[in-house]
């Protein structure tokens, strides 16, 4: 099988591995796992932010993020597709108390005009909107990137209203390898992200929140109440260590996957957007089989692929799809488009 459904699928590499089992490590509860702790710092200097904190799983540092821009009660904007408003099971209402409201979802194609008239004042009457939250690279978007100017125009619309801007970007490292933007510009426009180690880059578990260093003294408060709080947890840092020593850059050659993925489907009409990064979304709506059955009809010829929505299924490209997987893959889904 050639397991296209996502990014997350891939197991530790050997290297990987070997890294894990030497690591150094000790009780991070107590802030004594020196791997953790090198990994927290190596983060938040990537990104140009005083400090990090490492957290089990994006979702949870997303949620710890958003509790520290948004007191109950009050207001995040987000895109209506937004990961925090889809797929954390309402976890910023149950956690939070925060109240959310989006924007049509439009992927990568943000307007902060459209934003900046969603904004409500501080008031008697109305949710007083407290953040902006936006998704580096857009999930259900396809895979799409902001542009960085767009991007400071957000931060511009921010800035006006006295608004926090928080980052989604599991993915911002496929955006900085197709944009070639540094890291620290995306850094320096957020007052907080939340990245995955485990996404694009191949660690098993972990994901950071940055920021400042008052923030994320306040985020290590937040990730013990919610049950986030580790001991020997160096062992997973060490893998994220590890990807992002060896496993940033190659996320070009994902993209490359993608776009001959794309390339080859292109002729059935399927695709829902353009690819930029390791996303390949398909649109069904025109073709004779739905996604599930488009997705049962791939499975029979080796290849797993996400379904969506009734008409919307996508393929992810990662570290554990080689060249000869995606040429078998093409194969097997040009079958069964044609069929
Ligand atoms: C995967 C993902 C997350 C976090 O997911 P977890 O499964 O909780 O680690 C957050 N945001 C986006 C955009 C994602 O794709």
């Amino acid at each position: 099988m050639v397991d296209l459904r996502s990014d997350t699928v891939t197991r530790p590499t050997a290297g990987m591995r070997e890294a894990m089992a030497t690591a150094e490590v000790g009780d991070d509860v107590y802030g004594e796992d020196p791997t953790v702790t090198a990994l927290e710092a190596e983060v938040a200097a990537l990104f140009g932010h005083e400090a990090a904190l490492f957290a089990p799983t994006g979702s949870m540092a997303n949620q710890i993020a958003l509790q520290l821009l948004v007191p109950p009660g009050d207001e995040l904007l987000c895109d209506a597709d937004a990961h925090v408003v889809t797929y954390e099971i309402g976890a910023a209402a149950a956690y939070g108390g925060i109240s959310s409201r989006t924007w049509p979802a439009v992927g990568a194609d943000l307007d902060p005009d459209v934003v900046a008239q969603l904004v409500r004042p501080d008031g008697y009457f109305a949710v007083p909107t407290r953040a902006i939250a936006v998704e580096q690279t857009h999930n259900r978007g396809g895979g799409g990137v902001i542009p960085l100017g767009v991007l400071r125009r957000l931060r511009g619309v921010a800035d006006e209203h006295g608004l926090a801007l928080h980052c989604d970007g599991a993915r911002i490292w496929h955006a900085h390898v197709a944009d070639g933007v540094p890291l620290a510009e995306y850094g320096a426009l957020f007052d907080t992200l939340s990245v995955c180690l485990s996404k694009g880059l191949g660690a098993p578990v972990g994901s950071l929140v940055v920021g400042s260093a008052e923030r994320i003294a306040r985020a290590r408060v937040v990730r013990k109440r919610m049950g986030g709080g580790m001991r020997q947890v160096g062992v997973l840092a060490a893998a994220g260590r590890y990807a992002l020593a060896h496993h940033v850059a190659r996320l070009a050659a994902d993209h490359a996957k993608a776009a001959r993925l794309a390339e080859a489907i292109a002729p059935f009409g399927v695709l829902a957007g353009p690819v930029r990064t390791n996303i390949v979304p398909l649109d069904l709506t025109k073709h004779p089989l739905d996604a599930r059955r488009f997705a049962a009809a791939a499975r029979e010829r080796g290849v797993l692929v996400s379904v969506l929505g009734p008409n919307t299924a996508r393929l992810v490209t990662h570290l554990d799809v080689a060249d000869p997987d995606i040429d078998r893959a093409t194969q097997s889904l040009t079958q069964t488009l044609r069929a």
